[in-house]
C-alpha cells in the first residue's frame, strides 16, 4: 500500500515538475541579480539551514526542504519543493545519494549551475557503505566528523561570497568565528571521548550513520541496517546485529531521532542491553530537545555516549 502511494506521489511530482519547468523555467536566469540584499538559499537537510545561517547572517534567507525529524533518504518531495528550488539563488544539498529523491525532481531543470553538493568535494575522504542495496557507494553521512563539517562551512562561505560578492567580508568574518567554534567542538569531543575506556567505545545504532564519527574519534561502529531505505529492521538484520552484540562489549545501544525506534527496542529486549539515548544524525531535534543546531546535535550525542558508555555524566 505504501509503495503504491509512493509511486503515485512520484508520478504526481514528475508531472508537476515538468509542467512547472516548462511554464516558468525560462525566468530562472533573472533571479540571481534581482535582490542583492537578501540572498534566497534553499537547502535539503535541517542542519544545513543552521550552517548557512551561521555564515550568511542577515544577508541571506534560508529554507530547508526536509522537515526536522524526517529521514532525508526516504523523504517524499512535494511540488512546492520544486518551486522553492527554482526560485532560489542558491540550492545546497548533501549529495552522494543522501537525497535519493532529488534526481527525479531536478533532472528537468535547464541549468544546475547554482546547485551545490557539500559532500561531493575532493578534500573529503569518503568511506564506502559496507553492505545493503547501496554497498560500495560512498557513505553520505560525512558531517558526523567535525573536520568534514568545517569543509562544508568553508564551501558554504565560497558559495555565498560568489553569489553575493558585496557581502564577502561580512560572510568571511562570520565564517571565521563559526569555524573557531567548530574547532573548539572538535577538541571538546576528543577530550570527552578520552573518558570512555577503549574497550567501551562501541557505538551501535539503528542506521550505520556514524562511520565518519567512529573513524575520527575511535569507536567500533555497527548498526541494524546500513542506510535508511524501505528495508529497516528486517528479521535478518536484527539477527545479525544481535550476533555482533554477543561478540562486543556494548554497555548501551542507541537510536537516532528520525528513525523507527521499534527495531532497536527489540534488539535491546532480546540482548538485555539498554538503549542509552537518542542521537541526532540526519536531522536537528525539535525545538527544546537540545539538538537545535549542528553544534548542539554533536554535543548532545557525545554527552549521551559518555554517560551511557561509562555510567558517568560528561562536563
Ligand atoms: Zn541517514
Amino acid at each position: 500500500m505504501k509503495k503504491q502511494k509512493s509511486k503515485f506521489v512520484a508520478i504526481l511530482v514528475f508531472f508537476c515538475c515538468t509542467f512547472f519547468v516548462l511554464t516558468i523555467g525560462c525566468s530562472k536566469n533573472d533571479k540571481a541579480g534581482t535582490d542583492s540584499e537578501i540572498l534566497q538559499v534553499v537547502v535539503t537537510l535541517s542542519f544545513f539551514e543552521d550552517m548557512v545561517s551561521q555564515v550568511g547572517g542577515e544577508h541571506i534567507q534560508v529554507t530547508a526542504l526536509i522537515p526536522v525529524g524526517v529521514e532525508p533518504e526516504d523523504y517524499e518531495p512535494v511540488p512546492a519543493d520544486i518551486r522553492a528550488i527554482n526560485d532560489a539563488a542558491v540550492f545546497i544539498y548533501n549529495g552522494h545519494n543522501m537525497e535519493r529523491w532529488l534526481p527525479s525532481i531536478i533532472s528537468d531543470f535547464a541549468s544546475r549551475e547554482n546547485f551545490y553538493a557539500l559532500a561531493e568535494q575532493e578534500e573529503i575522504e569518503t568511506i564506502p557503505l559496507p553492505e545493503g542495496p547501496f554497498a560500495g557507494d560512498p557513505d553520505p553521512h560525512v558531517w558526523t566528523d567535525v573536520k568534514n563539517a568545517i569543509i562544508y562551512v568553508q564551501k558554504i562561505y565560497s558559495i555565498l561570497a560568489d553569489a553575493s560578492p558585496e557581502n564577502r567580508d561580512y560572510f568571511k568574518a562570520r565564517t571565521q568565528k563559526y569555524v573557531r567554534e567548530l574547532d573548539d567542538l572538535n577538541s571538546w569531543i576528543k577530550e570527552q571521548v578520552e573518558k570512555i575506556p577503549h574497550s567501551k567505545r562501541v557505538l551501535i545504532t539503528s542506521e550505520l550513520c556514524f562511520q565518519y564519527f567512529a573513524r575520527t574519534y575511535g569507536f567500533f561502529h555497527d548498526a541494524i541496517w546500513t542506510i535508511n531505505a524501505p528495508e529497516e529492521g528486517t528479521p535478518a538484520q536484527i539477527i545479525r546485529i544481535i550476533d555482533v552484540l554477543r561478540k562486543v562489549n556494548a554497555p548501551s545501544v542507541f537510536v537516532e531521532n528520525q528513525v523507527d525506534h521499534r527495531p532497536m527496542e527489540r534488539v535491546s529486549r532480546e540482548t538485555g542491553i539498554p538503549i542509552g539515548g537518542i542521537l541526532y544524525s540526519d536531522s536537528l531535534s525539535q525545538p527544546g530537545e537540545g539538538g537545535e543546531t549542528y553544534i548542539k546535535m554533536m554535543r548532545s550525542n557525545v554527552e549521551q555516549m559518555v554517560e551511557a558508555l561509562t555510567g558517568k555524566e560528561s562536563d
